[in-house]
């Protein structure tokens, strides 16, 4: 479990993508360009990347947390934030938007993945791939508890059955 610090403004809160996959978009006027499927577009889709200062009992970190993930936290589709807010920040992407800013201080069980050569370098940046609320997680252990039990209690009876 970890305190979200600080949420970092530097290379803004979401990004633009293409409508069809999930890259980056060129913006070009008032167009968008995919180069991944070469294809140009008008209306893109806008999606979270939230990179999160956080902080636990080991020491702090950035995390940096995607779309849906961070969708599931900030409760607010990316797309509206970008149209309520930032517009009204005269298009500043430094600013973070208040439903963003919303997280700090909340606790979050972040699941991340690391790379195998990850601890040969020193950058303390890791992609969250799942993010919980403290409740979901309490509610996910009781689960698994619930289904070690289920096993336990399954294997004692299996032991019966052997022991006749
Ligand atoms: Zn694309």
């Amino acid at each position: 479990m970890a305190v979200v610090k600080k949420v970092n403004a530097e290379n803004g809160w979401h990004y633009i993508s293409c409508t069809d996959c999930h890259e980056k978009a060129k913006t070009i006027g008032f167009t968008f360009w995919c180069e991944g499927c070469k294809k140009e577009f008008s209306s893109p889709t806008v999606r979270y990347r939230l990179e999160l200062h956080v902080k636990d009992e080991s020491g702090s970190t950035i995390f940096v947390v995607f779309d849906k993930e961070a969708e599931k936290i900030v409760c607010i589709p990316a797309k509206q934030v970008y149209t309520t807010e930032i517009k009204d920040e005269d298009d500043d992407e430094d600013v973070v938007p208040k439903p963003i800013k919303n997280l700090l201080e909340k606790i979050y069980m972040f699941q991340i993945k690391i790379h195998p050569n990850s601890i040969f370098t020193t950058k303390q940046n890791f992609t969250a791939i799942q993010v919980f609320e403290d409740h979901e997680y309490k509610q996910l252990q009781h689960e698994q508890e619930e289904k070690n039990q289920i096993l336990s209690l399954k294997r004692a009876i299996d032991v019966d059955v052997e022991i006749e």
